[in-house]
């Protein structure tokens, strides 16, 4: 399943690693391959081990099985200070007792570098991160997105050959989350830098990362682009995780998919079955996920059904309606639409927002 080569020399290669505390096996025989240059969210609940995982990499956990390679050296024996990785937090963990300019400009003092040239690249890495002349502030003066600010150009001031970030903006408020999450990915093209992301944040993954693997219980369960991976979910679980309201499973999904004209959004995919007219000898294991916004209240809508729950969201009204020979179907309706609990109403369903699942 995973796209790994085991002969790339250029970037990170994880091969078969696992990471065991006591009975429970955190990282359970990980591939992953990341090449240089490219940005991979890697995506899971909370506990499934995307942390253990990241340290693992930046070898702040022992491999119990399996390595850790960068550009073709492994790196086993190699502690963190000498992988030229940076690592940065949820907290972003800023020297309180140093100002901005301070902080920015730690990694490369270490390096020894001329005072003058260290106040240009602190100049430039505080732009780069939108804090123009932020250098003589101190931490504690800082709004939280500011302070991650701050701890990202810190982290790129070194010129890291690997960026990890664990759950970098997941402290932050939602729509400070995603005006930085935007930041981010510009940030991370702009400079080219090599990036591993952990997060339990689809949007945020999806925002920041070119790639995506998808984390559960230990194991990774699907790597692929992250349009690939969205359009395409490797199982319901997964499905449920990026997003997708309903799962429905067997003539539920057949009928739902004749309704919808039995077309799919994603186009011809070698590695999904296609399904466009699937006869009840697959109807068993067959399996359709269904993102809310694709359902919509419509009265001239090819499925009806009876309203179950109806509550507001931030732009829409988020509806659940029973529909016969489906079941419950998680759906969307104007704001302004007024919905009563057991009112009859139709649905028109958006065959973009469906995913065919690959049979169980
Ligand atoms: P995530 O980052 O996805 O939330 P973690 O990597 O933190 O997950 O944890 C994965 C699993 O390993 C969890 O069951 C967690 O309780 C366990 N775990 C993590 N760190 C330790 C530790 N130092 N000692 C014992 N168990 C740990």
């Amino acid at each position: 399943m995973m796209a790994t080569s085991e002969t790339e020399r250029d970037g990170l290669v994880v091969r078969d690693a696992s990471v065991r505390f006591g009975t429970t096996s955190a990282v359970d025989h990980v591939h992953l391959a990341l090449r240089s240059g490219d940005v991979l969210a890697v995506l899971g609940p909370s506990g499934c081990g995307k942390s253990t995982l990241l340290r693992a990499i930046a070898g702040l956990e022992v491999l119990d099985s399996g390595s850790v390679v960068f550009d073709g050296q492994d790196l086993a024996g190699v502690p963190t200070y000498r992988r030229g990785f940076a690592l940065m937090f949820q907290d972003g963990q800023l020297f309180t007792h140093q100002s901005v300019a301070g902080n920015v400009g730690y990694a490369l003092r270490l390096q020894g570098i001329g005072r003058s040239r260290l106040r240009r690249r602190v100049r430039e890495l505080l732009e780069l991160v939108g804090l123009p002349g932020y250098e003589d502030r101190r931490p504690a003066t800082l709004s939280g997105g500011e302070q991650q600010r701050v701890a990202l150009a810190r982290s790129l001031a070194a010129e890291p050959r690997l960026l990890l970030l664990d759950e970098p903006l997941s402290a932050l408020d939602r729509s400070l989350r995603e005006r930085l999450a935007n930041d981010l990915r510009r940030i991370l093209t702009e400079t080219k830098t090599t990036t591993l992301l952990v997060t339990h944040d689809h949007d945020e993954a999806f925002t920041v990362a070119d790639r995506m693997a998808v984390m559960r219980a230990g194991q990774l369960v699907q790597d692929g682009p992250t349009v690939e991976v969205w359009r395409n979910p490797a199982d319901a679980d997964v499905a449920r995780f990026l997003g997708y309201a309903t799962v429905l499973t067997g003539p539920a999904a057949i009928r739902l998919l004749s309704l919808s004209g039995g077309r799919r959004s994603a186009g011809p995919d070698p590695a999904q079955p296609q399904v466009n007219t699937p006869d009840a000898g697959t109807s068993e294991g067959l399996q359709v996920a269904v993102r809310r916004s694709a359902v919509r209240v419509d009265p001239a809508g090819e499925l009806g059904g009876v309203v179950e729950s109806v509550s507001a969201a931030r732009d829409t009204m988020r509806i659940t309606v029973e529909v016969e020979g489906l079941g419950a179907l998680a759906g969307v309706a104007g704001l302004d639409e007024r919905f009563e609990t057991g009112q009859r109403v139709r649905l028109t369903v958006d065959p973009a927002g469906l995913a065919v699942l690959p049979p169980r």
